[in-house]
């Protein structure tokens, strides 16, 4: 039996994440999604307080805590801004190849003097031909005695720019299309290994997204995680248990945008009447929560099934799909029940709404979600 009654622990995390947010985020939100600015200033302290690398076990530097507890704090920093709240958090996508595939040596090398400090690691897979078809990847790794040599060209990664640790995956067999696949602890730092164009991002802009190229980068083979050939298959549980806190972060900003517009409700008059007297208004705030509170549901029930151990593919993708369509349409409301000044920067409800599209592209599209989905329903 499912119960969402939340412990003291985790009760005092929210509490913790919800503080640090309307403090040390909520602040600088505006100026670092204009200038798209990477917040190291915010992770230092983030770090400083436990709020990185919670699901990494404690022998290896992290939190030692579950997939539900990066809900818990993901939806508080995501409300202030998801940009630099996916910062915090996304070591929890790049780290987990290491987490499923890697050696206790491999761990101890890699992971654990990533979380002593507030330092990022980046997961380098999507290439600019290869996004929802990751069979076209062309990233190579080339066996040379006890070492292997990387080529290729990642695009679109966040924290590319930044991170000390990449989690690359190439094809140790390019005649085995995915099941030649392979991933690679990749220091950032190691020769041959550099960052791209930056991109100018729509919304959370306060995260680098970056290209990294690898050319002729030399790694031991003691850097490969897990055998050849099954890169893919821990890429997809990657995504799958990552899913979740995608979607929480997703609520955040859907959360954030219901609560604008319940203010921005009651303040604004026309006809003589605050608009939030209005039905159309107030049908428009009913619908909002009621998406929210949906999507939160789906949300900590795949987070829960993840933390359980229990199969949690398609309640992920199902949760990831609906917060983000959710979000989307949450805050394009908000926009709407702004009127004119919702369209105008100085009301923040814009920022959300660009944040909001986001969701829908990455850790696969939503129609990627959906063919996955179907796919299931007619197994
Ligand atoms: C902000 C951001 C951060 C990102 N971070 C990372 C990262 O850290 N690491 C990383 O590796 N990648 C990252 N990505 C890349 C992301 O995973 C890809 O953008 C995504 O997988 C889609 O690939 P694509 O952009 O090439 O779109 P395409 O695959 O070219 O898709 C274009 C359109 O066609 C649709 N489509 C494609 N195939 C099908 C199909 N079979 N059926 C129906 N519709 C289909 C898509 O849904 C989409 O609407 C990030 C992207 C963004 C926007």
């Amino acid at each position: 039996m499912i119960d969402f009654t939340l412990t003291d622990e985790q009760r005092a995390l929210r509490e913790l994440a919800r503080a640090f947010a309307q403090h040390e985020i909520a602040p600088l939100a505006a100026e670092y999604d204009r200038e798209s600015r990477h917040p190291a200033d915010v992770l230092e302290k983030a770090h400083d307080i436990g709020l990185m690398n919670m699901i990494v076990p404690e022998e290896y530097g992290g939190a030692g805590l579950g997939m539900m507890e990066t809900c818990l704090v993901t939806e508080e920093l995501s409300a202030a801004c998801s940009g630099i709240g996916i910062a915090v958090v996304a070591n929890t996508l790049a780290l987990t190849p290491f987490l499923l595939a890697g050696s206790p040596e491999q761990k101890t090398a890699h992971v654990e003097p990533l979380c002593r400090g507030p330092h990022l690691a980046a997961l380098c897979m999507t290439e600019p031909q290869a996004g929802s078809d990751l069979g076209a990847i062309r990233a190579t790794a080339r066996r040379e005695g006890d070492h292997y040599i990387l080529n290729g060209t990642k695009t679109l990664i966040d924290n590319g720019g930044v991170a000390r640790l990449c989690c690359l995956f190439a094809l140790t067999d390019p005649s085995q299309g995915l099941r030649g696949m392979s991933a690679f602890a990749v220091p950032a730092d190691l020769p041959g290994v550099s960052v791209g164009k930056h991109e100018d991002k729509m919304g959370q802009r306060a995260i680098n997204t970056s290209e990294v190229i690898f050319e002729e980068v030399r790694v031991p083979a003691g850097n490969r995680l897990g055998e050849e050939g099954q890169g893919f298959g821990v890429f997809l549980e990657t995504l799958n248990r990552n899913k979740p806190w995608i979607a929480a972060s997703a609520v955040g900003v859907a959360r954030a945008a219901l609560e604008a517009s319940s203010r921005y409700a009651r303040e604004r008059e026309q006809f003589g009447h605050p608009i939030a007297s209005f039905q159309a208004i107030q049908f428009k705030l009913a619908d909002m929560a009621i998406k929210i509170e949906g999507a939160r549901l789906l949300t900590w029930q795949a987070a829960w099934l993840v933390d359980q151990g229990s199969p949690h593919a398609l309640p992920s993708a199902i949760a990831k799909c609906y917060a983000s369509d959710i979000a989307m349409e949450v805050t394009t409301e908000a926009v709407q029940v702004f009127g004119g000044y919702g369209y105008v920067r100085e009301y923040a409800v814009e920022k959300l709404m660009r944040d909001a599209k986001a969701f829908q592209l990455y850790m696969g599209t939503n129609e990627i979600q959906r063919h996955l989905i179907a796919q299931e329903l007619l197994r």
